[in-house]
């Protein structure tokens, strides 16, 4: 089968590997229909971790079912699924208390978070940039959708990881009916807080970044676009909230967050969202900042640029959540309102391209090339 393979530092090649199959009784195997690239994809991409070359990448993943080992129950031959990313045995004692996201079973390092399709340091689980996918304990880890699927596929491969990743930012960060929310990143992951937000029922929500297309698509679904690289965000967001502050905020930038001036500072978001919340507000942080890594991270962390302003937040009486998408504890409500109608998580979708054509989008996305906000990948296309 064909793959997008890590060749080495942003370097993919669309190439023949072994066909995925099914290996234990629990398995599903998976004819992937639509896969997406995501801004995570970047981190292995770009060189910043470990990841082995001749790996393949895709965690956000949907497709048929075309197999089921004899201990599978739930899932049929024929149906579509999607695919949390984080790949989860659902008995553990993790799972069981809902942090599906730190499956004790999937991972084989208990001292590293969670397990996922396609990703360093997260298993050896292959990704799903393929024309198939094994997906273990496939019971517990396909999420069955109705007969719109095969027509409504980008609208569901968003639950595989970055709508519910934005829902969880809005969840951490406490969103009630009536906030005012900032979202820092107006990325994938930031336009589907600014989704999820609007959905909890916020009354302003407020999206700092300053790639032009990605903030027109912020204003598409009725947030208030900030460009930090023409104002100060922390004054726009005190001067949309009566100089109160946002009630709440998310981070959804990682640690490679960008001054105006090219320079990486990982702490920038994180110190802005402390000035633009009000006291007592919360911070739902969902951008990925890693504790090792080989690459720029280490560098800011060993210089200790990964802390950030914590006697402002504590002056203030924040409350900070962090770490991987729980995806399946929201993904079947979001389902729902997908299917509903109530959620169209694709307004981000600008392509969807063919497999061969892997190799040109990441060099796009990851160039954040204007109108490359977010690419689905059609292995059967
Ligand atoms: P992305 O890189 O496409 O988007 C990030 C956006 O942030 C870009 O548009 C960029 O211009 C903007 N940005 C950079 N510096 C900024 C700053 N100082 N202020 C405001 N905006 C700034 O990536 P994405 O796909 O949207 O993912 C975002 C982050 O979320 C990544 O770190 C990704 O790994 C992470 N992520 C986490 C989870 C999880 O489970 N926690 C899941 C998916 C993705
Ligand atoms: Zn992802």
């Amino acid at each position: 089968m064909k793959a997008v393979v890590y060749e080495g530092p942003r370097n993919v090649s669309v190439t023949d590997v072994p066909d995925a199959r099914i290996e234990r009784s629990t398995d599903v195997l998976v004819e992937i229909t639509s896969t997406n690239i995501c801004g995570s994809d970047l981190h292995m991409y770009e060189g910043r971790t470990d990841f082995e070359p001749g790996r393949w990448f895709g965690h956000e993943n949907l497709g048929r079912v075309v197999e089921v080992g004899d201990g599978v129950d739930r899932v049929q031959v024929g149906g579509y699924v999607v695919l949390p990313f984080n790949i989860a045995c659902g008995h553990c004692k993790n799972c069981e208390r809902q942090l599906t996201n730190y499956c004790l079973s999937a991972q084989p390092e208990p001292s590293m978070a969670g397990a996922a399709y396609g990703f360093a340091d997260m298993g050896p689980w292959a990704g799903g940039q393929a024309e198939l996918l094994r997906v273990p304990w496939g019971d517990v880890n396909c999420l069955r959708l109705g007969e719109d699927a095969e027509e409504r596929q980008t609208d569901y491969v968003m639950l595989a990881d970055i709508f519910p990743t934005g829902y969880h930012a809005t969840e951490m960060a406490g969103v009630e009916p009536g906030d005012q929310t900032v979202i820092y990143g107006a990325g994938p992951v930031g336009l589907m807080a600014a989704l999820s937000a609007t959905i909890r029922g916020a009354s302003k929500v407020m999206v700092v970044d300053r790639h032009p297309d990605r903030l027109r698509l912020a204003e598409s679904i009725g947030a208030i676009a900030i460009d930090d690289s023409k104002v100060d965000p922390v004054e726009a967001v005190l001067e949309e909230t009566m100089g109160l502050g946002a009630d709440n905020g998310c981070e959804c930038v990682g640690y490679q967050a960008h001054e105006p001036d090219g320079q990486e500072q990982a702490n920038l978001t994180m110190n802005r969202l402390v000035a633009s919340v009000r006291f007592t507000g919360r911070i739902g942080t969902v951008g990925v900042f890693v504790p090792e890594d080989p690459g720029a991270a280490d560098e800011l962390a060993k210089q200790g640029k990964l802390a950030f302003d914590f006697g402002t937040f504590w002056f203030k009486g924040q409350h900070l959540g962090s770490g991987q998408a729980p995806v399946k504890r929201y993904n079947r409500q979001l389902r729902d309102l997908v299917a509903a109608g109530k959620a169209e998580p694709s307004f981000i979708v600008s392509h969807e391209l063919p497999l061969d054509q892997a190799p040109e989008a990441y060099e796009h996305f990851d160039r954040r090339d204007d109108g490359w906000t977010k690419v689905v990948l059609h292995p059967a296309m």
